[in-house]
């Protein structure tokens, strides 16, 4: 019997180091990223349906909000443009179950794009190897590729040329979401308004960083971690240095904004010390609400 419908499960992610380089003539900016896949998931269930019915979608789950639920959704333009590739006459559902806050810096969108691929491949047995799916995936956004791979991997270009870091140990992160989410074109124009006059150098891969993960040392992580959109972010949205400062003040080992905000992740020494400090940012009162997840965990995959 062929298959009708697969569910892929896919990660958030957070950036551990956000380098960014100067404004390119094409309005894009070189950068050196080191991404973590974490434990937060969206499922992207795909079902085939009659012939000539073409793309419909759904959103479920907990973040539904300002979800495109047309052809501007990533998942929908995943599937169109592996339709075209591969010349497929497509005709399915695909239902998100939206666990991956929306427009937070964690990369929902490419993270649904690249599940969606995966689901497409699976569905119609296209049998496509991790190259190609990258290929495509690169076409659709700079973070897609990643949320294939998952892991912890340096991402340099745009975010998209993958390198996988050595990485060691588990490390255990506090999420303070927002309700209201920062655009990241709107962020990278902020980024370059203050910055403006200043030499800017070519990001570089931060060495500390790098061997601290080597060996799994989330001290030196959390003390390493940058984020050079974080100014931006917060003159966007002053009230985020006060989630910073919460963070810090309740032991965290380090804390910064995630990509281009408004989640502010924290890195903590243990579970326990989650616990303690998601109970101390809630009653801050100055979070919407606070999620809590570990990483790394792998990218998108197919649900036995
Ligand atoms: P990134 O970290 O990759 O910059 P983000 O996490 O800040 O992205 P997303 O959650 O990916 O932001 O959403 C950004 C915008 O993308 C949304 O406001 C929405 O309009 C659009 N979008 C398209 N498809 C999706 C999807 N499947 N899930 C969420 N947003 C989507």
């Amino acid at each position: 019997m062929p298959v009708k419908t697969v569910t892929v499960r896919v990660p958030a992610k957070v950036n551990l180091q956000l380098s960014v380089g100067p404004r390119e003539a094409d309005g894009y900016h070189n950068l050196v990223t080191v991404f973590q896949a974490i434990s937060i998931f969206d499922e992207v269930t795909v079902s085939l349906r009659e012939p000539n019915s073409g793309i419909s979608i759904s959103i479920s789950g907990d973040h539904t909000h300002g979800v495109p639920a047309d052809s501007n959704n990533l998942a929908v333009k995943a599937t169109e443009l592996i339709a075209s590739e591969y010349d497929l006459d497509v005709d399915v559902h695909i239902d998100i179950k939206k666990s991956i806050p929306v427009a937070g810096g964690m990369a929902g969108g490419s993270a649904d794009a690249a599940a969606t691929i995966v689901a497409i491949d699976y569905l119609f047995s296209l049998g496509m190897n991790r190259e190609e799916m990258s290929e495509i995936a690169a076409q659709l956004g700079s973070d897609v590729p990643f949320m294939l791979s998952g892991g912890t991997a340096i991402g340099t270009g745009h975010g998209e040329q993958l390198t996988p870091a050595l990485s060691r140990g588990v490390y255990h992160w506090v999420l303070a979401l927002s309700t209201v989410g920062l655009t990241t074109p709107a962020v990278y124009d902020e980024c370059d308004r203050l910055r403006a006059g200043s030499e800017i150098a070519e990001p570089q891969t931060h060495e500390v960083l790098m061997q601290a993960l080597l060996a799994a040392d989330p001290k030196t992580v959390g003390a390493s971690m940058s984020n050079d959109l974080q100014a931006a972010a917060c003159s966007l949205r002053p009230a985020l240095r006060l989630v910073l400062d919460v963070g810090q003040e309740y032991g965290a080992l380090g804390a910064l904004v995630s990509g281009s905000g408004p989640t502010v992740a924290f890195l903590v020494a243990d579970e326990e010390a989650g616990l303690d400090l998601a109970v101390a940012l809630t009653a801050s009162g100055v979070v919407g609400s606070v999620a809590r997840a570990y990483g790394p965990v792998g990218g998108a995959k197919v649900l036995a």
